[in-house]
């Protein structure tokens, strides 16, 4: 989705390309009442969709299709160095002005909208720029590809898709990373001879356990996990089966646009567990939860942040904006942190409600109004169960009167025979043998 003016200003001679639009990336896997939301907050004045996304937006939004015929042909028209329509004006752009709208649901429930400024996004480049140059991968532009495995629309899938050009490499963009399975990453990596990715932990948890068996990995140089914590034991597992390939560890947050720490380190163990060191654009505190008090190395407390990658706020949320920020101006991370002596820092819980599942954001509140509104129970709430590989298991607790379900497995489909007799014994034991059970 693209926010305020909207214009095209083709550049083939001219320096200032800007054309002053706001770009908002939704995760095509939302719903259409997902996306309704995400439209009613940023207010966009065009969208673009592809045929299976473009039912889901709203009606009287502007749609372009970006495999329809009109626009692959206004492409090549566009490639062929051709004009069309008036020239805009010229748009002057701030690097205070926004950039981009994510979406995030801080530290509370409800979906809100970030804004990301230029400079944002700048702060976060320059610093991808000097993490590829303290550790350069001992290959020419020609054979650096980069594999989009987390969608576009989550701040990690958004800053790849920017540097990724950026510093000359390929970008092999998945068309939907946030439903592939592992072995559909893997398989592209070969296919694509893939020399970097970012992943969230599952992925280096399969590839520790052996899941990448059949698959030719040996393109890869580099994987920077982030998104969620990567359990200690698989990060070693991992580090023993690949030692061509170097691990790293990112830590970031949609409000704070990239990186706020990272950690390359391969040999200390003592390390594994941390998310590294601070980046060089961020300004932290660790503050007690209750008095506000600065604390000191090895002392937990929540992660206040300052510097060039903070967010200029959420648009138009202003009791959000309040809860955001302390009484200095810094961003509350919501997340619980100490800072060990070497200046190496550890995420130990999270204060904000919103679950971390497998690097997704899910909001208990969002799960809970959904099981309010099943006939038959009296409360629900949802909490996040403690999974190694997978982050938070959403779990429900509920009150059902009567005519109880005691367990809920969730599956890949349901096998219906054209007869409508479901053979409830079979399910029954593909259940018990794990078939098709997520
Ligand atoms: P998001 O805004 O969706 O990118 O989620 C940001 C949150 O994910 C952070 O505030 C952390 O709670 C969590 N997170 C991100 N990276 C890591 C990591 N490497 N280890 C543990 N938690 C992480």
């Amino acid at each position: 989705m693209a926010t305020s003016r909207w214009c095209w200003r083709p550049t083939a001679s001219t320096s200032r390309c800007s054309i002053g639009a706001v770009v908002s990336p939704a995760n095509p896997v939302l719903t259409a009442g997902e996306i309704s939301r995400l439209v009613e907050i940023s207010k966009p004045t065009i969208a673009f969709a592809v045929p299976t996304t473009a039912s889901k937006l709203p009606s009287g939004l502007p749609a372009v299709l970006l495999d329809s015929p009109t626009f692959q042909a206004w492409l090549q028209l566009q490639g062929g160095g051709e004009h069309h329509g008036d020239e805009p004006a010229a748009v002057v752009v701030e690097q205070s002005d926004t950039a981009a709208i994510e979406y995030s649901s801080g530290t509370t429930a409800a979906v809100k909208a970030v804004a990301l400024s230029h400079g944002n996004f700048i702060a976060a480049l320059a610093l991808i720029y000097e993490h590829s140059r303290r550790r350069p991968l001992d290959l020419d532009h020609e054979r650096r590809r980069v594999l989009q495995a987390r969608p576009i629309a989550t701040s990690m899938g958004f800053v790849h898709m920017l540097f990724t050009p950026a510093l000359g490499d390929t970008l092999v963009i998945m068309s939907c990373a946030v439903e592939e399975e592992v072995r559909d990453i893997l398989g592209m990596a070969e296919r694509h001879r893939v020399t970097d990715m970012t992943v969230p932990p599952p992925l280096v948890v399969a590839m520790a356990r052996g899941e990448a068996a059949g698959i030719d990995v040996s393109s890869l140089r580099r994987l920077v996990c982030g998104g969620a914590a990567l359990p200690v034991s698989a990060e070693a597992e991992f580090r023993r089966r690949f030692p061509g390939v170097l691990l790293g560890v990112g830590y970031g947050m949609t409000e704070a646009a990239g990186g706020i720490s990272t950690r390359f380190d391969q040999a200390k163990s003592s390390r594994l567990g941390s998310v590294g060191h601070l980046s060089p654009a961020v300004q932290a505190k660790i503050v007690h939860q209750v008095t506000g008090e600065h604390l000191s190395t090895n002392q937990i407390g929540e992660l206040h942040l300052s510097g060039p990658l903070v967010m200029k706020g959420y648009i138009g949320d202003d009791k959000a904006n309040s809860g955001a920020f302390d009484s200095d101006g810094w961003l509350k991370t919501g997340d619980l942190c100490y800072i060990d002596q070497d200046g190496f820092l550890f995420i130990a819980d999270r204060i904000k409600d919103l679950m971390n599942h497998n690097g997704h954001m899910v909001q208990p509140a969002e799960l809970e109004q959904i099981l309010h509104s099943v006939p038959g129970i009296a409360d629900a709430i949802v909490i996040p169960f403690p999974h190694e590989e997978l982050g938070d298991l959403p779990t429900a607790l509920v009150v059902a009167p009567y005519k109880r379900i005691w367990n809920v497995i969730f599956v890949d489909s349901i096998p219906r025979p054209p007869s409508g007799k479901i053979m409830r014994r079979e399910l029954l034991r593909m259940v018990k043998e794990g078939h098709g059970v997520n």
